[in-house]
Parts: structure tokens; C-alpha cells; sequence
């Protein structure tokens, strides 16, 4: 069995250190590309979600490299993740590309299914070693988003521009050549220490720009064509909250143990939208409240063309904006998003932000030392 799995921006570290650990067999497929795009889009339908596009692009890729066996999540809707795994399933058998399907979702057999599938992958059901194989890869994915973070501050301060770039991309490098997950940890404390020894100029107050929106979209470098590294390049520091290692903690582990979740996000989108309609548009609305309130200059919100829950979040983000006073831009994208005017939306939108912040300090000014 030589198993696979489809990118979204670093999990594939997490699958990594999850193979290395179990003894499996695997192939990481190319990263994303426009070559990974072009087949997913030749072959799934039109008005398919770009992920999943993206997702049918990978285990082709992995398939040709000798993958096969693909590990893939699903859920129950109510948008169209609901059936993905599904589609996944179905479309790759159309196109004769054979592999043979792992659902890591809860299956309507219940436990005994689960466990079949957990044994298959595994080879076992050692529940002492998958408990702590799991702990491993729930810290990793945590302390990647932590990193990403610290990335997010460190990127607009630095004083040589390139550095955080320079060693995030190092980092990527190593992990690749790096077995099991606690060689990995190490990697990801090392480039920590690293960053926060970069030379920067503590005095600078950037703006700030909370990303919200779809999850892979907001997550996928790629997808996103690199946002949050183009934005602290241009001297902004960026935030996002839904993460790899949230999505692990609140919505997987929580939910199964019945612990109570952080739904912050909620409380702050009830008077918009009180309740969860799929995707993350709930997660939208609240963060960009939130942001609002802790007083970021600005909210980009991401996802990909005809993604249900988001175009609903979009549809009532004026309303935020008008009652908060905040700037919010959205960006669609899908396979045909272009670059240069992608990056020209971004730059225009920025300037914006920094005239209301200089509006914003002249009113100060005037406040405090009159005319
Ligand atoms: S959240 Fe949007 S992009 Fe993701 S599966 Fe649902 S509809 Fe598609």
C-alpha cells in the first residue's frame, strides 16, 4: 500500500510526520501549481469548488508517482464538502485513475467501520501508539501555526527584506528531507529561534489586515496566490484564525471528547447570522467583528468562485463594515485568476488603508491640539 493525501497549504507536514510515525508508505504529491490546477479542472466538473479541483490535480499527480491508496476527509454539509470525498471517489474512477479510497470521516456503520479504516491505514489498532501519534501531529500542526504567525508579525518589521522569506523557505526545504515527527518538531523550534532573531525595527507600527474566509483558500499559499507573505512584504502585518490546528482541536477533537469550543467567533456573528450554513461564513462574519473591535485597519476576505456559505458571508459583510467602520475587500478566485490584477486589488486596497489611517491620526491631532 503506498498512500497519498492532497494538499492545503503545510498539512501535508502534519500527514508526513502522521506516515513517518505509523511505518506507512506514502507519496507527497507535487505542490500545487497551475500544472495541478489544469487537470483538476479538466476533470472535474465546471462548477465544482476550486478545492476540490485542486484535490483531483493531486491524486492524479500522486497516482502517476506510483500512489495508490488516497486518504481523504468529508463531511456532512450542509455545503458541498458534504460530498466530496464522494465526488472525489467517483470522478477519479471515470477517469481510470484506480486508487483505493481511506476515508477519515465519521462513516454511517459507525465505530466498527471507523476502526476498519483506522486499521487499514495503521496496521493496527495499538491504541497507546495511535493516541500518542496523534498527540504528535496535533502539537506539529499547532506549532506550524504558530510559526506561520510569528511569520505573519516578524515579515512587515524585518530590517533586511527577505529574511522571513528566506527562512521559512529554508524551512520547507528541510522538513522535506526530515523523518517522524519529533525530527520535525525540532525542525519547527530551530526556524522559530531563527525568526525571532532577525534584525527588526521594533518601533514600526504596520497596519494591520485580518484574512478571513473560505479554509483552503485562505490556508493554500498557492491558492491564495501567497497573500499573507505579499502583504507583510509590503510592510503589513496579517492575521488569521482559522487554522490546520484549530480546525484539529475545535471541530475534531472537542466535538469528539464533547469539550466545550471557543465559539467567540459565533457570539460576535449572531446578530448577522446566528446560525452555521456550512464552510466557514459564520467564522467570517464573527472574525471580521472581532477584528473590528481589537482595531485592525482592514479585512481581506478569500474564497473560491461559487463556494455557497462565503458568497452568503459576502452578501452581509456591508453590514459589518458600515457598523464597525472597517474596510473589507473580497477576493474571489478561481482558475482563471489572474496574477497582476489580483495584486493590483491587494496594492489599491492597502493605499486605501493608510490614507484612513492618516485621516485617522490627523482627526487625533486636531482633537488634541485643536486647529
Ligand atoms: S466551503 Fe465553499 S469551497 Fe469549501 S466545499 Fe463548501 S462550498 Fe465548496
Amino acid at each position: 500500500m503506498k498512500v497519498t493525501f492532497p494538499h492545503m497549504g503545510n498539512t501535508y507536514i502534519c500527514a508526513k510526520a502522521l506516515m513517518d510515525d505509523f511505518g506507512i508508505d506514502y507519496v507527497i504529491p507535487p505542490f500545487n501549481s497551475k500544472k495541478t490546477l489544469e487537470i483538476g479542472t479538466k476533470y472535474a466538473p465546471e462548477l465544482a469548488c476550486l478545492p476540490l479541483k485542486i484535490n483531483i490535480g493531486n491524486f492524479v499527480q500522486a497516482h502517476r508517482q506510483g500512489a495508490d491508496t488516497m486518504i481523504i476527509t468529508g463531511g456532512c454539509g450542509p455545503c458541498r464538502f458534504g460530498y466530496y470525498s464522494e465526488m472525489n471517489r467517483e470522478i477519479l474512477k471515470d477517469i481510470g485513475c484506480e486508487l483505493d479510497v481511506i476515508a477519515l470521516e465519521w462513516p454511517d456503520q459507525g465505530l466498527p467501520e471507523f476502526l476498519r479504516r483506522v486499521k487499514k491505514l495503521t496496521g493496527g489498532l495499538n491504541v497507546v501508539k495511535i493516541s500518542r501519534v496523534l498527540k504528535d501531529v496535533t502539537q506539529i500542526a499547532k506549532m506550524m501555526d504558530d510559526f506561520e504567525r510569528l511569520s505573519f508579525r516578524v515579515r512587515p518589521r524585518e530590517v533586511h527584506k527577505g529574511d522571513t522569506d528566506r527562512i521559512y523557505k529554508a524551512f520547507l526545504n528541510k522538513v522535506l528531507k526530515t523523518a517522524g515527527s519529533s525530527e520535525i518538531k525540532k525542525l519547527i523550534r530551530d526556524a522559530t529561534s531563527e525568526l525571532l532573531s532577525i534584525d527588526m525595527d521594533r518601533d514600526f507600527v504596520p497596519l494591520k489586515v485580518g484574512i478571513v474566509g473560505e479554509i483552503y483558500t485562505t490556508i493554500d499559499p498557492f491558492t491564495n496566490n501567497n497573500i499573507a507573505s505579499k502583504l507583510g512584504n509590503m510592510g503589513i502585518e496579517v492575521d488569521r484564525q482559522v487554522t490546520v490546528s484549530g480546525w484539529i482541536i475545535e471541530h475534531i477533537i472537542k466535538n469528539a471528547l464533547h469539550l466545550p469550543r471557543d465559539l467567540r467567533y459565533a457570539e460576535a456573528a449572531r446578530p448577522y447570522l446566528g446560525t452555521m450554513i456550512g464552510g466557514h461564513a459564520q467564522e467570517t462574519l464573527g472574525h471580521t467583528v472581532l477584528y473590528a473591535k481589537e482595531g485592525y485597519d482592514g479585512v481581506i476576505q478569500v474564497y473560491p468562485l461559487t463556494c455557497m456559505p462565503e458568497i452568503v458571508a459576502e452578501s452581509i459583510l456591508p453590514a459589518v463594515e458600515r457598523d464597525y467602520d472597517i474596510s473589507v475587500l473580497t477576493l474571489i478566485i478561481d482558475e482563471m485568476t489572474g496574477e497582476a490584477g489580483y495584486d493590483t486589488r491587494i496594492e489599491a486596497f492597502v493605499d486605501l488603508l493608510k490614507r484612513r489611517r492618516e485621516r485617522k491620526n490627523v482627526g487625533e491631532a486636531t482633537v488634541l491640539f485643536g486647529n
